[in-house]
């Protein structure tokens, strides 16, 4: 086992100041049952410990770093910004840029916001619509994350036509009564709850493809069913592309379906590592924001400089490499090589992967919605986890992440990778 004394130390002194000793829940290992190291600093796809300890990372700070940790060509940028000024809150040419890239990247957004994460683009994406549109009620799915909005943290009642429930303390229920949760892969479900309410909804949020509950995949056709429900009732459809877009494909999971939505939330890669969210759709739709709209939104440091520069960057850098092919090549051969080993041991375990996205379910069968991942074996989930790590390969903390692979996992890290996950699941699965 790798000494980790120096972390224990650090998380120790952590939690006497800060809940949990965490500034974002996931990072507390509560799902594997032990405590998180703390990181020194990371190159490529290696990620070293401040007791030395070195990792293949296949976490990526949870998405945006599709290149690596610490790519030349986003530091290079961000120095240079910098020494234009940190911050202005007057508007600077990154935005245009930023906003123009956005634009032929993903062709439904003809114009863009940018926020400073995730959580504020989904967020104000429902603002939104309720204001475009009207109406009060949202409709999101089961095993969906969107960040730690109000609205959006709310779980299904006991039918699909019943009041959602608060998710967690401090989001009133009169909030959760908007909110309507159904089960993903459910098209009988969803039809049934646009027929008795889709005159009352605003928005239909979900992500195209879902990996906040493992990594899912939409059933043939469910995507056009929710586009054509959507349209019909007059309802805005907001695709949370937040972990997907920019990474699965350059116009994200709406280039690969060629399902258009109304609205698209967009985080992680364009920010490169830095702060940012986004969120774009219709000009009709985004127009009524403030200024020009009745809809309020705004934000001091949205729009940052060095934020900007580093997603352009990164951007820049997936198209010069043929980024995305490349990924579809890695991701392949990951896949191969961890089928070839469920294999040997003769185990049938879900690997679905799509891209740079992948996650490895401790179930047989099939994965259609947040459920069946619950019917997991999270105990030798646990097990696979911390044998990995401590052989040098660092997976996501919980069985509902998705992991990632950057253009900086060469041959030899996925050789390592493959002879690693072969020796973590004999242990896990024993
Ligand atoms: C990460 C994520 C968010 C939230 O983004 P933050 O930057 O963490 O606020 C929203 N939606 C999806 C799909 C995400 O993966």
């Amino acid at each position: 086992m790798p000494d980790r004394s120096l972390s224990s130390k650090l998380f120790n002194a952590a939690k006497e100041v800060i809940p949990g000793g965490v500034n974002s829940p996931v990072r507390a290992f509560r799902n594997v049952q032990g405590d998180p190291f703390f990181v020194q600093r990371a190159r490529g796809c290696r990620i070293w410990d401040v007791d030395g300890n070195e990792m293949i990372d296949y976490v990526g700070t949870w998405g945006p770093a599709i290149l690596g940790h610490a790519p030349t060509a986003v530091i290079d940028a961000v120095t240079q910004a910098a020494k234009e000024g940190v911050s202005f809150g007057i508007p600077n040419r990154h935005e245009v840029e930023m906003a123009r890239m956005i634009r032929d990247y993903v062709p439904s957004v003809e114009k863009v916001r940018m926020v400073n994460s995730g959580t504020e683009a989904t967020m104000s994406a429902i603002r939104l619509a309720r204001g475009f549109t009207g109406r009060d009620k949202i409709v999101k799915f089961e095993g969906c994350y969107h960040g730690h909005v109000d609205s959006l943290l709310v779980a299904a009642g006991s039918g699909a036509l019943t009041f959602g429930q608060p998710d967690s303390a401090g989001v009133p229920a009169d909030f959760a009564k908007l909110t309507i949760t159904v089960p993903f892969n459910r098209p009988e479900l969803i039809e049934e709850v646009f027929a008795a309410q889709g005159h009352e909804i605003a928005a239909l949020i979900l992500e195209p493809i879902p990996a906040n509950a493992g990594l899912i995949f939409p059933k043939p056709g469910f995507l056009q069913l929710l586009r054509d429900l959507t349209s019909k009732h007059g309802v805005v459809l907001i695709f949370d592309e937040v972990m997907t877009g920019f990474r699965l494909a350059k116009g994200g999971v709406q280039e690969l379906t060629g399902i258009t939505p109304d609205l698209t939330a967009m985080g992680k890669v364009i920010g490169g590592g830095l702060p940012v969210g986004a969120f774009g759709g219709k000009a009709e739709i985004m127009d009524q924001l403030a200024p020009l709209g009745p809809v309020y939104q705004a934000g001091t440091l949205s729009g940052n400089p060095l934020a900007l520069a580093a997603g352009l960057a990164q951007l820049r850098e997936m198209e010069r490499h043929d980024g995305w092919n490349r990924l579809d090549q890695i991701g392949l051969t990951f896949e191969n090589a961890v089928r070839d080993t469920l294999r040997e041991l003769g185990r049938d375990l879900i690997l679905n992967r799509i891209g740079s996205m992948f996650c490895l379910f401790f179930r047989e069968g099939v994965i259609d919605n947040v459920d069946d991942v619950k019917q997991c074996d999270f105990e030798a989930f646990r097990k696979f986890f911390w044998a990995a790590l401590d052989r040098g390969v660092y997976f996501a903390p919980s069985q509902y992440e998705a992991g990632f692979i950057s253009l900086a996992h060469g041959e030899g890290d996925l050789a390592k990778t493959a002879e690693v996950t072969c020796e973590a699941l004999k242990i896990a699965l024993a």
